[in-house]
Formats: structure tokens, C-alpha cells, sequence
């Protein structure tokens, strides 16, 4: 079976938001933005990022709750949602429209199964805690 055509499940802590993403990211970003760092209660987040189609929501659509996060770092607004159960985070969208039929960022700390995916970028390092000291990138030279 090719990497593409592979079927990853996550759920959310209480299990009410389950999906399912077929295939691997278009991107990978680790972010450490003050945001994402509140949103998610921990030192970074794992964005994956996905076309729409590749992204369904198998269980619980209707538990998930949207917080329009107006004051980002970039600017851009974000829909930032969450299991209203039990507060994970699921997903992030576009606040615009068209941008949001685009794209799914993913929270993949809620991903069921481990991935070979690696992060290609890390976001806003100025904003990096100082204790966390290197992501495993995919593009990282060992010296
Ligand atoms: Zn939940
Ligand atoms: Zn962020």
C-alpha cells in the first residue's frame, strides 16, 4: 500500500471527534506561536496541513466548537476548533471562506496512529520556549 492511499485515524481526548485523513501532508509545521501554545496547553503545536478532501470527520461534527482566534502573530484570523467534551483541539481553518475550502490544519498530537511524517518548518521561533531545544525536521543536516 503506497503512503498515499494510507488511512490515518485521530480522535480527540474523549474520543466524541474522530476523522480520518487519507494520505500524507501537503506541509508540516511545528508552531510555536503564543497562540498555539495556549490553545493547545503545551510548548508547541503539530500543524499538519491537508487539502479538504483529505480530511473527513467520522464521528462528532456536531461536538465540535469554533473559536475565532482574531490575534494571531500573522494576522490572519484563524478558526481554531475544538472538542466541546473535552477541549482538545482538533483543527484549524481559514475565518475566509474560499481560503477555508482550501485547506485543513490538523492538530496532529491527536492523530491514533504514529506517522512517518516529519515537520519541514518550524513557525515563529522567536517565540520558541527557551527548554525546547530541536525538532527532528525533515530537512535537518547532521552535522
Ligand atoms: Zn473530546
Ligand atoms: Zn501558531
Amino acid at each position: 500500500m503506497s503512503q498515499e492511499a494510507k488511512i490515518i485515524r485521530g480522535s480527540c481526548l474523549c474520543e466524541a471527534v474522530k476523522y480520518e485523513i487519507h494520505g500524507a501532508p501537503f506541509t508540516f509545521r511545528v508552531c510555536h506561536c503564543v497562540n498555539c501554545r495556549k490553545a493547545t496547553g503545551t510548548a508547541f503545536m503539530s500543524n499538519g496541513f491537508f487539502s479538504r478532501d483529505q480530511v473527513r470527520v467520522i464521528e462528532g461534527p456536531e461536538k465540535v466548537k469554533i473559536f475565532e482566534d482574531k490575534k494571531t502573530t500573522s494576522g490572519v484570523a484563524l478558526a481554531r476548533q475544538f472538542c466541546s467534551e473535552c477541549g482538545s483541539n482538533v483543527f484549524i481553518t481559514s475565518t475566509d471562506p474560499e481560503q477555508s475550502k482550501k485547506f485543513i490544519i490538523v492538530a496532529l498530537g491527536t492523530l491514533d496512529q504514529e506517522t512517518n511524517w516529519l515537520p519541514k518548518t518550524e513557525l515563529f521561533e522567536d517565540q520558541r520556549r527557551h527548554w525546547v531545544n530541536g525538532i527532528h525536521l525533515l530537512t535537518k543536516q547532521r552535522l
